[in-house]
């Protein structure tokens, strides 16, 4: 096991996302480590962004409009003060990109070009290389680290546990193809991305399984929200993993749902195929719950002009040999963004001391119930600026040498996939979970690949069975109204497992 101990004491960041990126950078020119299991820019959702970052700089816009769309789709579970907090600051973390050096989309007369979409009530997305926002952001982002010399990259290490003393942060054990390597620091960024990864059908890298979260939760963070998953309802139904976006903007030029009869089965709902995406996800999870085969017909609206409009997604439907200028394109609903993570406060610090998150993985309280679409980018890169300038002035404590622990096996979700996907999909009820929650438990407290995967769906699970009703992307089945309180959710592992452990009882009891 090989001991950096020239990089003792830096701060430690880890995920090379924007997440990651944007706290370094705002970091420098103090010296950190950035440690990320894939190169920089590769296997991050990050880069495969399409739509944009959402900032009120139209000239019909406010703060105000853009903090009331946000509360809407969050459907009240949002902190008001954190969406206050974050939307004023929007325009400003767009204006610190240009300067880092991204290229964003202008219009003729030079000014940044607006696209709108859904429960946006005004033109706010500011995009890059028309829909693939996100290759451009993350190509001039990556450039910008490496040339900051103050950060010290290391790629193809994959954080396995965090190291405490007394309960607070004092390294990081991690794992690469040539060995193990211990980081000493007494600071820690989690920034290391959503839980996509978990489920079978997810727009997420695979790589993305809520590693950061079970990090945490094993060093005995609270976590927040967790049973919030946000689900895309019209990913490219192919064998290609991740799972291709068809993006709203599609559906905003006209492209309909329809079966394989041809009936346009999502006419009659409120907004129809241009309804909140969870709406419309429920909706195309129940038709194919009923045994049909949903598609995106895009034919009368785009026709020809589909490949013009949308190259990138063009591309995606003719790698699956289809061709939407003439064929309706199969679709599904995926897995697609984690509203719930590492409960943090204004400031991106967890309940841990040492321990901070930023972007995907943690749960500042902007999202609410359900995440406003390009909400996500625009967090990750405000945040980092306030928990960079946290890290930087928290005191650094000394650490003592590393105590050699036993590495924990790399981590693998396939088993856990086989249990999260079905318990907790587009439509939940409380025997699946209760059954996924006592699956996992004895997964999440054994040693095998799957624990630390296992332990993220237990708590997924367990505060999914405690959320009795449904809002936003949280839909139970036997509880399909929403609760006259709005009330955020808070786990810790310990919590959870000593529920798991009281619902494993319940049956023995009963038989008794
Ligand atoms: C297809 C798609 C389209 C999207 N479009 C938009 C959009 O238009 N606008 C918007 O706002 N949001 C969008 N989102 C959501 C948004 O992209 C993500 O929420 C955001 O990019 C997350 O950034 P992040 O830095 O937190 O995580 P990521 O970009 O996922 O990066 C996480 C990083 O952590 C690394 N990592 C994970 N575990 C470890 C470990 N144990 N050790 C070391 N490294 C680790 C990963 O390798 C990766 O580099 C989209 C998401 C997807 C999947």
């Amino acid at each position: 096991m090989s001991d950096f101990r020239d990089l003792a004491g830096r701060s430690i960041i880890i995920g090379g996302g924007l997440a990651g990126l944007m706290t370094a950078l705002e970091l420098a020119p103090e010296p950190v480590v950035l440690l990320s299991a894939a190169p920089l820019g590769a296997e991050a959702s990050s880069a495969l962004a399409q739509g944009g970052l959402a900032a009120c700089i139209g000239s019909d816009d406010s703060p105000a409009l853009h903090i009331a769309d946000t509360l809407a789709a969050g459907d009240g579970l949002c902190d008001e003060a954190v969406v206050r907090r974050i939307v004023e600051a929007a325009p400003a973390a767009i204006d610190r990109l240009r300067r880092l050096g991204v290229a964003f989309d202008l219009m003729p007369n030079g000014e940044p070009s607006l696209g709108l979409e859904a429960a946006h009530s005004r033109r706010r997305i500011v995009h890059a290389a028309g829909a693939a926002t996100g290759s451009a952001l993350m190509r001039a982002l990556v450039a910008a680290v490496r040339r900051t010399p103050s950060v010290t990259v290391i790629e193809g290490f994959e954080a396995r546990r965090l190291l405490l003393e007394g309960g607070a942060i004092a390294g990081v054990l991690a794992a690469g193809m040539s060995g193990a390597i211990v980081l000493a620091t007494s600071r820690v960024v989690l920034a290391t991305g959503g839980v996509g990864g978990l489920f079978h059908q997810s727009t997420n890298p695979l790589g993305c399984f809520g590693q950061g979260l079970a990090l945490a939760a094993r060093a005995g963070a609270e976590l927040a929200d967790l049973e919030f998953v946000q689900f895309h309802p019209t990913a490219l139904d192919s064998a290609a993993r991740p799972m291709r976006l068809i993006s709203e903007a599609v559906r905003g030029e006209g492209a309909i749902l329809i079966d394989e009869t041809g009936r346009r089965f999502l006419a009659d709902m409120p907004g129809a195929e241009l309804g909140t995406r969870d709406a419309v996800a429920r909706g195309v999870y129940r038709h194919l719950a009923r045994g049909h085969r949903v598609f995106l017909d895009a034919r009368a609206c785009l026709g020809t002009n589909f490949a013009t409009r949308f190259p990138a997604i063009a591309g995606y439907c003719h790698e699956a040999g289809i061709n939407p200028a003439v064929d309706p394109i199969p679709v599904r609903p995926a897995a697609h963004y984690h509203m719930g993570g590492i409960a943090v406060d204004a400031e991106g610090r967890s309940s841990v001391a040492g321990l901070w998150a930023c972007g995907e993985v943690a749960s500042t309280g902007l999202h609410g119930a359900n995440r406003l679409a390009s909400n996500s980018l625009t967090e990750a890169v405000v945040m980092a600026s306030w928990v960079a300038k946290s890290v930087s002035s928290a005191a650094i404590r000394p650490v003592g040498p590393a105590l050699p622990i036993e590495m924990p096996n790399r981590p693998d979700p396939i088993v856990v996939r086989n249990i999260v996907s079905p318990a907790l999909g587009v439509l939940r009820d409380g025997d699946r979970l209760r059954d996924a929650a006592s699956t996992l438990w004895p997964l999440a407290s054994g040693t095998d690949a799957c624990a630390d995967p296992a332990a993220v769906g237990l708590m997924m699970a367990i505060s999914a069975l405690g959320r009795m009703e449904s809002r936003g992307a949280h839909c139970r089945a036997d509880y399909p109204t929403r609760s006259a309180v709005a009330r955020r959710s808070t786990l810790t592992l310990d919590a959870a497992s000593k529920i798991a452990a009281e619902l494993d009882l319940k049956p023995l009891a009963r038989s008794a």
